[in-house]
């Protein structure tokens, strides 16, 4: 693989420029860059057929810093050892800038899944689970897996299925995997909670007068004319709420080509669209545009690539029209293209800080079933009585009752999918705010992915100097 393609190339160019504006020795920052190990499997899979196929799988945990290590698994003919490094590499730096306290991961099997039957993926699942078991490479304490690009809550629940069995009567076997479905260990709001972040992260974002201002924008997400390019788990759920907040849709893509509309496109309505023909094209009023990459040259105010890496490149940069680009997906702006952007002062969302929701809410997953009671289950009921209690005397003091409507919606304690959704937007928040006083401190010509990047590597610079090994 030559260094223009390397994935991992891309990465550690962008952590090595964000580590020119830090401090630490140059071998704390080596230790951070690198990849803590990788394990390489391959073992045979009986197709229906009676055929049998070798399958190619990886695990990378790019830092031990904070254990467990954390990341997601993907079903994709791209995945190699440079990839899963990569993406392990995101990982670390996703839950150091969000404050979730794990080191980072990532996983692949090297397979189209579209081409497996579902009895046959689940015979890979539940291989590669008892594969990364063997080698102590998945477990609470350990590693801690999750979807990605290919895969989701039934492969989650395979794995967690597998550990258990295994790990002979482990009262934490389910904290070994996230996204479990919600009746396996799972936690509300899990599936939607990476898309879920996008809006929160952009509208964030949107939120900035003086940023917007410089963008030639007004502030807010309402009315601002966006385009997603993939309409997967991130994809789709990030269309979603951006609409929900106002946004219009201008255009959306996937891998069999593009559509277009200036004047909105109704996200269900092409979901169901595509269900019922196989194609997002020949959507009634709207523009078919060749191909899936088409979209990211739409006019645009907000970009979301929500797809794979390296999607936006020096060659289609120039013709790049969003002024902000929200990287739902992780690596979809390769660095040559970044340095374009940059330069032509597209305001970019980096994906280890916009993409962190899906990881976040796995943080509280993984809480739950270690702590074995569902958030809310103590405090919902007392603290409604407790709000209802105060709410009668305000009202009998100032003579406004309450209807019971009103009173319920003001005084009910919260539920765990509110929590969780109320912790991810906080979560999401906090960390804009974070990047964006680093990047006050660093310098006007700063970006954020730098600033972020320097956030993500001072916390993990600090953790490993807190051992008092490096100088
Ligand atoms: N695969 C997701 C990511 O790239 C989720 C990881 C997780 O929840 O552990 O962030």
């Amino acid at each position: 693989m030559t260094t223009e393609t390397s994935f991992l190339a891309q990465v550690d160019a962008a952590f090595d420029r964000a580590a020119a504006y830090t401090s630490h020795d140059r071998t704390l920052l080596n230790q951070i860059k690198a990849c803590n190990a990788v394990y390489y499997i391959s073992f045979p899979l009986r197709r229906d057929d009676g055929t049998i196929e070798v399958i190619h799988a990886y695990r990378a945990e790019h830092s031990h810093h904070r254990m467990p290590t954390k990341g997601g698994i993907r079903y994709s003919m791209g995945v190699n050892s440079d990839e899963v490094m990569a993406l392990a590499a995101l990982m670390t730096y996703k839950c150091a800038l969000l404050d979730v306290p794990f080191g980072g991961a990532k996983g692949g099997i090297r397979i189209d899944s579209n081409a497996y039957s579902v009895g046959e993926l689940e015979r890979i699942t539940r291989r590669y689970a008892f594969e990364l078991w063997k080698k102590n490479f998945i477990g609470p304490g350990l590693d801690v897996p999750a979807p990605d690009y290919g895969t989701g809550s039934r492969e989650m629940a395979w794995i967690a299925d597998t550990y258990q069995s295994l790990s002979g009567g482990d009262l934490n076997a389910m904290a070994c995997v996230t996204a479990k479905p919600v009746n396996q260990g799972g936690i509300r709001g899990r599936n939607e909670a990476t898309g879920r972040g996008v809006m929160f992260g952009l509208r964030e974002a949107c939120r900035v007068t003086e940023d917007m201002k410089a963008l030639g924008l007004t502030p807010g997400l309402s009315g601002k004319r966006v385009v997603v390019q993939g309409l997967g788990n991130v994809g789709y759920h990030a269309a979603k709420f951006l609409s929900e907040e106002g946004a219009i849709l201008v255009g959306l893509a996937e891998y069999e080509g593009s559509i277009s509309n200036p004047n909105g496109l109704d996200l269900e309505m092409v979901v169901a669209h595509r269900k019922a023909t196989g194609s997002i094209l020949g959507f009634p009023g709207a523009k078919d545009l060749p191909n899936s990459l088409a979209a990211l040259e739409l006019d645009c105010d907000i970009l979301v690539p929500a797809a794979l890496e390296n999607v936006i490149t020096a060659e289609n940069a120039p013709r790049i029209k969003a002024k902000i680009i929200g990287e739902g997906a992780n690596g979809p702006t390769n660095d040559a293209a970044d340095q374009i952007l940059r330069g032509r002062g597209v305001y970019i969302l980096p994906d280890f800080y916009l993409n962190a929701g899906g990881v976040t809410v796995s943080y509280f997953e993984w809480l739950k079933n270690l702590s074995h009671v569902r958030f809310g289950r103590m405090e919902r009921r007392f603290e409604e009585q407790s709000n209802r209690g105060i709410l009668d005397v305000i009202g009998r003091a100032s003579g406004q009752v309450l209807g019971e409507d009103e009173m319920l919606k003001i005084a009910h304690g919260a539920s765990e999918e509110e929590l969780v959704n109320s912790g991810l937007e906080d979560s999401m928040i906090e960390a804009y705010h974070e990047i964006r006083a680093v990047q006050k401190g660093l310098g006007k010509d700063i970006d954020l992915r730098t600033a972020a990047l320097v956030s993500s590597i001072n916390k993990v610079a600090s953790s490993y100097m807190a051992l008092g090994i490096f100088p």
